[in-house]
């Protein structure tokens, strides 16, 4: 066990001389808390807080229905989409906000499938996902599987590339896993997959605002993703689509909505899906969350992607550094090389549960996931190195002190 590690001041200079520490201003941060969880529930920005402001009581309570027009609520789907689509480098009309991560992609399995149904490729076959996968991923898979009569196949990450076949129907992958941090290689899995001519749905709500992406160059066709978590879009954010301009030619939204309509203001008696991504609106779009949406994609788009990545790596390897030294019951169980994880960092601890209780009594905020992973996410334009040494160092004490074996945290009374 290593007992040299850096100091506080050492941190706080590293603050000091951090080009994105100014980014911290920019969001709405208790005092006295230490938050490690915008992988879940990002942080509220600022701007935002006044954005609500002026959505409620300017656009929605002087504008009342003239809104859709004047403060054009009826673009905003396709609007935040194409900033979205800026952020996953694909291009404008190929993704859409609506709906939450579940049903985008249940749309998208099912669009993928009756597409497959009127090719040659026809009926039948296997969903191959990773067993392991965030729970709505595969619980969605399945009820799909089980009600368009074909198999579900979870498989180990390490199975995954051997198991695509001949009877492989559609692939779903969570690109950044949401307990471990490991990542897809998106390119390489992709060319697998498109080398079987088998669609690959990718899930990017642990990757949007946390890693790099582009689309066009990994050649993903399918996609969607969270608002939530690194967009920072605010509790049930709406959630994206994407579908790749060349696909959108052969795929209908199974869902077929009156806002996906091409004229949803004809109101007319006949269904006829929207020319472009639009088709894959369905009901009337949640316009506070959407535009609260709006304002967590527009810091995004402001801070350059390079500078959030590098200062999410170097805060990476300072809290495993520190870890390492100070808190070596917990074991890393996330790849410590940048490309083959997310922006998380999980430890495994039979007694993570308790441990997370007293944490977050003493201001650090990070999550338990089952049945023995702390998860603590690390977002870098809110977040500095001084954060990470505090949080580290508190656990430290929790783990010295052996508090976390206390009965109000070893009691299991909630669920987070
Ligand atoms: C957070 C998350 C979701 C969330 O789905 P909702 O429908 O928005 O609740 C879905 N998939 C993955 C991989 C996630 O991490």
């Amino acid at each position: 066990m290593s007992t040299t590690y850096p100091s506080l001041s050492e941190a706080e200079a590293r603050d000091a001389a951090d080009p994105l520490r100014p980014w911290r201003e920019r969001f709405v941060l208790p005092d006295g808390v230490i938050y490690l969880d915008g992988n879940s529930l990002g942080a509220l920005p600022k701007a935002t807080a006044a954005l609500m402001r002026d959505v409620t009581e300017r656009q929605w309570g002087e504008g009342l229905i003239r809104s859709w027009n004047d403060a054009d609520w009826i673009g905003a789907p396709r609007r935040i989409g194409d900033k979205i689509a800026d952020l996953i480098r694909a291009a404008p009309g190929e993704v859409m906000v609506c709906d939450s991560v579940t049903v985008n992609l249940y749309k998208l399995m099912l669009a993928l499938l009756a597409a497959r149904r009127d090719s040659a490729a026809g009926e039948g076959g296997t969903i191959l996902t990773e067993s392991g996968n965030f729970p709505t991923d595969l619980h969605v898979a399945a009820g799909v599987a089980r009600q368009h009569g074909l198999t579900l196949d979870a498989a180990p990450r390490d199975q995954i590339a051997e198991r695509i076949g001949p009877d492989t129907a559609l692939i779903v992958l969570t690109h950044v896993h949401y307990k471990t941090g490991e990542r897809f290689d998106m390119a390489g899995v992709q060319a697998l997959a498109d080398a079987h001519n088998v669609p690959l749905i990718w899930d990017l709500s642990h990757s949007v605002g946390a890693v790099p992406l582009d689309m066009g160059a990994d050649a993903a066709r399918f996609a969607v993703g969270c608002g939530y978590k690194y967009l920072n879009g605010g509790p049930g954010a709406p959630g994206f689509l994407y579908v790749a301009a060349e696909a959108l030619e052969f795929l209908g939204s199974p869902i077929q909505g009156w806002m996906g309509h091409a004229a949803p203001f004809a109101m007319t008696d006949d269904y006829a899906p929207a020319e472009g991504i639009e088709r894959f609106l369905a009901g009337t779009p949640p316009m506070l969350s959407l535009l609260a949406l709006e304002g967590g994609v527009d810091l995004m788009l402001e801070a350059d992607e390079r500078a959030r990545w590098n200062k999410a790596q170097a805060l990476f390897d300072f809290l495993t550094l520190l870890m390492a030294a100070r808190c070596p019951d917990l074991v890393p169980i996330t790849p410590q090389q940048a490309e083959l994880r997310g922006s998380h960092a999980s430890f495994a601890h039979l007694h993570a549960w308790p441990i997370n209780r007293a944490l977050i009594e003493a201001g650090v905020i990070g999550d338990y996931r089952t049945p023995d992973v702390l998860r603590l996410g690390l977002t870098p334009l809110y977040l500095g190195f001084a954060d990470i040494w505090l949080a580290v160092d508190r656990l430290a004490a929790i783990m010295e002190d052996g508090r976390w074996q206390r009965p109000e945290y070893t009691i299991l009374n909630k669920v987070t």
